[in-house]
């Protein structure tokens, strides 16, 4: 994960042998949860890929999800720019915190963790009941009329900001991403996805 030279450069003088690592969901951007690696538990992350801190409480290493199941698996470690602190991407499998919350630090949270974790709820509504949420009952009623939704919602919008209703264009365009969220998720597609697309075009540009 670090390369050779980053890892000679960590300052484990400084930190008197534990670094701080910052753990960030590796997709919305949540911050996660703060621990502390001494050399070890930083070889151990990079060896399992499962985030491990040296553990103050317990005197140990500890693998985040070692009882609990909920590990956090990691796609990047960053230094910073004095080499004292990393930056630890992952993926969490359940709740990072212990109290069953998404965060250690819940319920902060940025608009764009809020938009990522209204995709997730609206994934986890595939399998409700129809008769208990309008998402489930949107997904029982086929790809074709949520497509129609989509189309409907995005005609709407555009209605709202010729006629220049502000008010009317942010819940007709609430409308749209909602509706447009829903879309993605019928055809398995993750607003990821979609995102990255306009990263590739971004880099052409
Ligand atoms: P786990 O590593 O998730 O299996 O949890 C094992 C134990 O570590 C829990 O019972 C808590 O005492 C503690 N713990 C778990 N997650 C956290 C966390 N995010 N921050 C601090 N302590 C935690
Ligand atoms: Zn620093
Ligand atoms: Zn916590
Ligand atoms: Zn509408």
């Amino acid at each position: 994960m670090l390369t050779q030279k980053q890892h000679d450069q960590l300052d484990w003088e400084k930190t008197a042998g534990m670094i701080p690592a910052v753990v960030q969901h590796a997709v919305s951007g949540e911050v996660l949860m703060l621990g502390y690696m001494n050399q070890q538990a930083l070889a151990e992350t990079e060896k399992t890929g499962k985030v491990t801190f040296f553990s103050r409480t317990k005197q140990r290493l500890w693998t985040k999800g070692e009882s609990s199941g909920n590990f956090l698996n990691v796609v990047s470690i960053t230094p910073d720019c004095d080499n004292d602190s990393l930056l630890v991407l992952a993926n969490p499998i359940g709740p990072t915190c212990h109290t069953g919350t998404s965060s250690c630090f819940s319920p902060t949270t940025s608009d764009w963790t809020f938009l990522y974790q209204l995709e997730e709820l609206l994934a986890s509504r595939k399998n409700a009941d129809p008769d208990t949420s309008y998402t489930a009952k949107l997904y029982a009623s086929g790809t074709k009329r949520i497509a129609q939704k989509v189309g409907e919602e995005g005609v709407e919008t555009a209605l709202a900001a010729t006629v220049n209703d502000r008010e009317e264009l942010t819940n007709e365009a609430s409308d749209l991403m909602y509706h447009l969220l829903v879309l993605l998720q019928d055809q398995d597609l993750n607003l990821s996805t979609v995102i990255n697309r306009l990263r590739e075009r971004h880099a052409k540009a």
